[in-house]
């Protein structure tokens, strides 16, 4: 998880109170509201952020990292709908997770 601390100092500095952004800035505000959105856990179904499935490494537009559900552990991946939807984003299991399941599925009795 991105500590809050982090979370806390980029929602200060992007989201208030309202003030002049360049253009770069403007950028980097759009990524950081669809990072703070949340959205549904296809495995437990908490709702949580970009940011709270990040690592701490995460840095705004340029995050290469995992995402991981902080409540269950499910290795997660974020995908933009083709077709304009009302969520920007969902997740989706990690091709990881989602072998191991399908495993621990076939494998049951
Ligand atoms: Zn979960």
């Amino acid at each position: 998880m991105v500590p809050r601390e982090k979370q806390e100092k980029w929602y200060k500095q992007y989201f208030q109170p309202p003030m002049e952004l360049t253009g770069l800035e403007k950028q980097r505000k759009y990524i950081l509201t669809l990072a703070f959105a949340k959205s549904g856990c296809p495995l437990c179904e908490a709702k949580i952020s970009k940011l709270d499935a990040a690592d701490e490494n995460y840095e705004i537009g340029n995050y290469t990292g995992k995402y991981t559900c902080p409540e269950c552990g499910a290795g997660l991946r974020d995908v933009v709908p083709l077709v304009a939807m009302p969520q920007p984003w969902f997740w989706v299991l990690s091709n990881e997770t989602r072998e191991t399941l399908l495993r621990m599925w076939k494998d049951r009795k």
